[in-house]
């Protein structure tokens, strides 16, 4: 069955004018799905029964409930675990800040990136998620706070250059006026820099934040912690940020995750500030989220102020990225690890 929170305006009301029904009716269903949040067709009251019936017959509805929710201690974090359809598990975050509420959502069940520090990839990709689930991922949180979502980042579990299709098509749906009408600009997607994916991004006329995972400032040591840079090289990825910026006038992102006696030197520092001299960018820089089964140690507090000083005086424009969530298990895949490993399966625990 065709998951209809997978499909897009044009597509539903083509669908639903093939039922014979008039083209408004496609607008008020996907209304009812993007912008009111229904959870399921019986909700659409102005629909008639008959209509309710027949999509009921013709469609899945993609609805995500929490297999379990955590809050920080602080309780501006809530990290959400959602069991999909066919039971895997994936989790998403909702960040409560000031100048409006962010969600952070997952592209894919697990990663095949394998990051040597990331916790998704411990267990390899399981599949990658439909449009329908990651802006559901977005409801979900939605309802469950009640409260509205202003910035939506793709930085959970899996590479959302590797799930290319659903991502656009995401972006598309989640930006649509008839739906929750996110600007693009209020949209930050996370690479590990997928080169070619990244140069086909550039070129989509999109007004979105590309965040590129940097991490190391040569190839010798970023070979080291993440697989991808065997296929790209660094002088690669850097001139695919220049083409980004020159083709969208949106400033890159840049994470740089501080780990301790491995990439947080002061000639480290000098390094990351030359290979990224003249280019319109920001840096993150992110002391890394210690995971149980890698042998990481963050930087100490001293070394990342030194690290973010060196940065400034070669005018880089830089921020140590607050630390929300780190008693709720915040790194990308730790909740969802932690459970698997506690849980004989995963559909056995119920909210
Ligand atoms: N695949 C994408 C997005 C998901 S990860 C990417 O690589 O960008 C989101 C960010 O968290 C990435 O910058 C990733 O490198 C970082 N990350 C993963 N595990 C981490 C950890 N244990 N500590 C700190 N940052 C981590």
């Amino acid at each position: 069955m065709t998951d209809s929170k997978s499909m897009t305006l044009a597509e539903l009301t083509a669908d639903i004018t093939g039922l014979g029904e008039q083209p408004f009716r496609g607008r008020q269903i996907y209304q009812w799905m993007h912008a009111r949040l229904a959870e399921g067709f019986a909700d659409m009251t102005d629909i008639s029964e008959k209509l309710r019936r027949a999509c009921e017959a013709r469609y899945q509805f993609t609805l995500l409930k929490p297999v379990k929710v955590q809050e920080s201690a602080a309780k501006d974090t809530r990290k959400f675990l959602f069991a999909l359809p066919d039971g895997l598990l994936i989790e998403s975050v909702w960040m409560k800040y000031r100048h409006g509420n962010s969600v952070c959502i997952s592209s894919q069940a697990g990663c095949r990136m394998g990051c040597a520090f990331c916790a998704s990839a411990i267990g390899g990709l399981e599949r990658s998620l439909t449009a329908g689930e990651m802006l559901e991922q977005v409801y979900a949180v939605s309802r469950h706070t009640g409260e509205r979502v202003a910035n939506v980042v793709v930085m959970g579990m899996g590479e959302p250059l590797d799930n290319y299709g659903n991502l656009l098509r995401f972006i598309r749906m989640l930006t649509d006026e008839n739906g929750l009408h996110i600007s693009q600009r209020n949209i930050t997607v996370s690479t590990c820099g997928l080169v070619p994916e990244m140069i086909r991004l550039a070129a989509e006329g999109l007004q979105i934040t590309l965040a590129v995972s940097l991490h190391a400032t040569n190839d010798e040591q970023r070979r080291r912690l993440m697989p991808v840079a065997r296929k790209y090289s660094l002088m690669e990825l850097i001139d695919a940020c220049r083409h980004y910026f020159a083709a969208t006038g949106r400033r890159i992102t840049f994470e740089y995750s501080l780990i301790q006696g491995t990439n947080d030197s002061k000639s480290d520092a000098e390094a990351l500030a030359h290979l990224l001299k003249g280019l319109n960018c920001h840096v993150n820089l992110i002391p890394v989220n210690p995971v149980r089964e890698r042998d990481f140690v963050e930087s100490d507090e001293r070394n990342v102020n030194e690290f973010k000083n060196k940065l400034e005086k070669y005018r880089i424009n830089v921020t140590i990225r607050r630390e929300m969530g780190r008693d709720i298990d915040g790194a990308c895949g730790q909740l969802r690890q932690r459970h698997q490993e506690q849980m004989p399966g995963p559909r056995e625990e119920s909210l």
